[in-house]
């Protein structure tokens, strides 16, 4: 079997890779180690027939805003997601709790019940972050690095002097310069744990990404596994293969060095590398977008 390049590890930035070489016009194979693929996005019956569980992602935050979903076409592919009214909340022993919706509005009103000044503070970073910062945030964080002196350029600006602002001061501690309820400053700390656990000083300059993102959290449709199969699907539409253990009649001797040692000589030889194949033909349409499903109640479920 030939192949113009190999991915090993078929976790979900793996076959991200392999999807994009794939539909730049190579064939790819994406070998994984375990019986399963798809690393910390996966779902699995493992309590309950019937009932799949995510057993580490759950959510993708900013889903919408990634270009992945575009240029990879995935609604082809089956991938769709939700995105629930209710999107982050922290509940207290007195039995009141502060909740972030979708809607800017509903959540102020919730953060009013504790503190109106932090109500007002959020609206304020929400116009700041989640609108008028939008386009910068999503062009830092969807776009190849950029060299230094075209970096400090994009970021001489006063939107830029914002960002950088943060830069000083630890992640929760720019929490506290912000808001002034203890409550209101649980709910965002235990949020600012979505990206990281340190709160070590620099880690402050995630704080306007992170905002920008509050409301934008998103569950996919039969599970984070699902974004793994969609991924493969393009992989094998563009003539390559995703192998795990499973996948396979026997452990393939090149996926890992396990099954390297163990495997007779006679098992499957390892992928070669070929010559690049013509581009993909079926980048015909644009403007397609991927299904986003309408979400009812909370939304929480996904749609099995
Ligand atoms: C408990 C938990 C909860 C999480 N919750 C979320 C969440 O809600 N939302 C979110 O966006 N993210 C979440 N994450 C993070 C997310 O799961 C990871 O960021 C993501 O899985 C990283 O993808 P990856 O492809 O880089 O690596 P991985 O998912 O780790 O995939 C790497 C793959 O490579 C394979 N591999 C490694 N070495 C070899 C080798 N030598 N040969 C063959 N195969 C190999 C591994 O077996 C694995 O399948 C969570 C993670 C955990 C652990």
């Amino acid at each position: 079997m030939h192949y113009d390049g190999i991915v090993i590890g078929a976790g979900h930035n793996g076959l991200t890779t392999a999807a994009y070489l794939a539909r730049a016009g190579l064939k790819i194979a994406v070998v994984e180690r375990n019986h399963r693929i798809g690393g910390g996005c996966s779902t699995e019956e493992r309590i309950l027939p019937g009932h799949r569980l995510n057993l580490h992602a759950n959510f993708y935050m900013g889903m919408g805003l990634s270009p992945l979903l575009r240029d990879l076409e995935l609604h082809r592919y089956g991938f769709s997601y939700i995105e629930p009214p209710v999107q982050q909340a922290a509940a207290f022993r007195d039995g009141t709790c502060v909740v972030i919706h979708k809607d800017l509005d509903k959540s102020c009103a919730s953060l009013a019940r504790f503190s109106k000044q932090d109500a007002e503070t959020f609206r304020d970073l929400w116009h700041t972050y989640c609108e008028e910062m939008r386009p910068l945030l999503v062009s830092l964080m969807y776009n190849a690095p950029l060299p230094r002196d075209q970096l400090i350029d994009r970021l001489s600006g006063a939107k830029g002097k914002e960002l950088l602002s943060h830069a000083q001061h630890d992640l929760f501690s720019v929490v506290r310069k912000h808001f002034v309820d203890e409550r209101i400053r649980t709910l965002f700390t235990s949020y600012m744990h979505v990206i990281t656990t340190e709160n070590v000083p620099g880690a402050g300059i995630v704080f306007p990404a992170i905002f920008a993102n509050i409301a934008s959290f998103t569950l996919p449709v039969g599970g984070a596994v699902s974004l793994v199969h969609a991924l493969t699907r393009v992989v094998e539409a563009g003539g390559g293969d995703v192998r795990s253990r499973s996948r396979t009649a026997a452990p393939p001797a090149w996926c890992s060095t396990t099954a390297a040692s163990s495997a007779p000589a006679n098992s499957s030889p390892a992928p070669s590398i070929s010559r690049p194949r013509s581009a993909w033909p079926g980048r015909s349409d644009s403007r397609s977008r991927c299904v986003k499903r309408p979400s009812h109640g909370t939304g929480a479920t996904t749609a099995w």
